[in-house]
């Protein structure tokens, strides 16, 4: 796997989130983190005080 910026050299890189443990890619030329759940993540995260959004 290749790095969709640089092209560089992409390794797979350990993340733990609580009990649950994913592997991301990451490139090790311009650090450029590739994880789709990373975003999934951050998206299902709604802010404080604010009731989480029902999906049609
Ligand atoms: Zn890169």
């Amino acid at each position: 796997m290749h790095c969709s910026k640089c092209k560089g050299l992409m390794v797979q890189e350990r993340l733990s989130d609580y009990f649950l443990v994913c592997y991301a890619w990451k490139c090790l030329n311009c650090g450029a983190m590739v994880d789709p759940t990373i975003k999934e993540n951050q998206r299902k995260q709604p802010p404080a005080n604010a009731p989480e959004p029902i999906s049609p």
